[in-house]
């Protein structure tokens, strides 16, 4: 941060504020202390019988690997509501959310993963604006050499254990857990 987004002034300095116990950017200008917290990012895996639908991306990171559709919450937006419209966005298909399946912290880049299993509506999907392609993978076809993000992995693996336990409950994990 190299100016103020308050006031715009370039007096920015890294201390710890009265009352608190660690560094902030503070503006000398107009004292405003810039606090800097990890960001949501919301997810859905859609289920359709035996199977589970993944994107491609065609967007950087991680160009042209394999993902659950997932993407930042946005200001104003419900967990569940960006979940929705993630799989909007990377399928174009439409999910109703069954159970929150992970909450996946990755502590090093200030990240908190939530992803959901949802159903897929009828089984309908397309490629979204955000996708190379889009498809529906049984376990043993899954590209596990080709996913772009370790939180897929892990909610994609936690699926099918549940799914052969006949569970729906909540795994948690930090980064790397796969
Ligand atoms: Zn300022």
């Amino acid at each position: 941060m190299n100016f103020c987004p308050h006031c715009g002034s370039a007096e920015i300095s890294k201390l710890i504020p009265a009352g608190d116990n660690r560094p902030r950017l503070v503006c000398g200008a107009c004292t405003t202390i810039h606090y800097r917290n990890p960001k949501i990012v919301a997810g859905c895996l859609p289920v359709w019988e035996d199977k589970v639908l993944l994107c491609r991306r065609a967007i950087e990171p991680c160009y042209g690997l394999w993902n659950v559709p997932s993407g930042y919450l946005e200001n104003g937006e419900g967990v569940e509501a960006g979940a929705i419209r993630e799989v909007w966005e990377e399928a174009a298909a439409k999910v109703e959310l069954t159970y929150l399946i992970s909450l996946y912290n990755l502590e090093k880049i200030n990240q908190i993963y939530l992803q959901f299993v949802g159903e897929l509506v009828e089984g309908k999907f397309a490629v979204g604006e955000e996708s190379l392609e889009c498809q529906l993978f049984t376990e043993a076809d899954i590209p596990w050499d080709e996913m772009a993000f370790t939180s897929s992995t892990f909610t994609i693996k936690r699926h099918f254990l549940d799914r052969r336990d006949g569970t729906q409950r909540l795994h948690r994990a930090s980064y790397p857990t796969l």
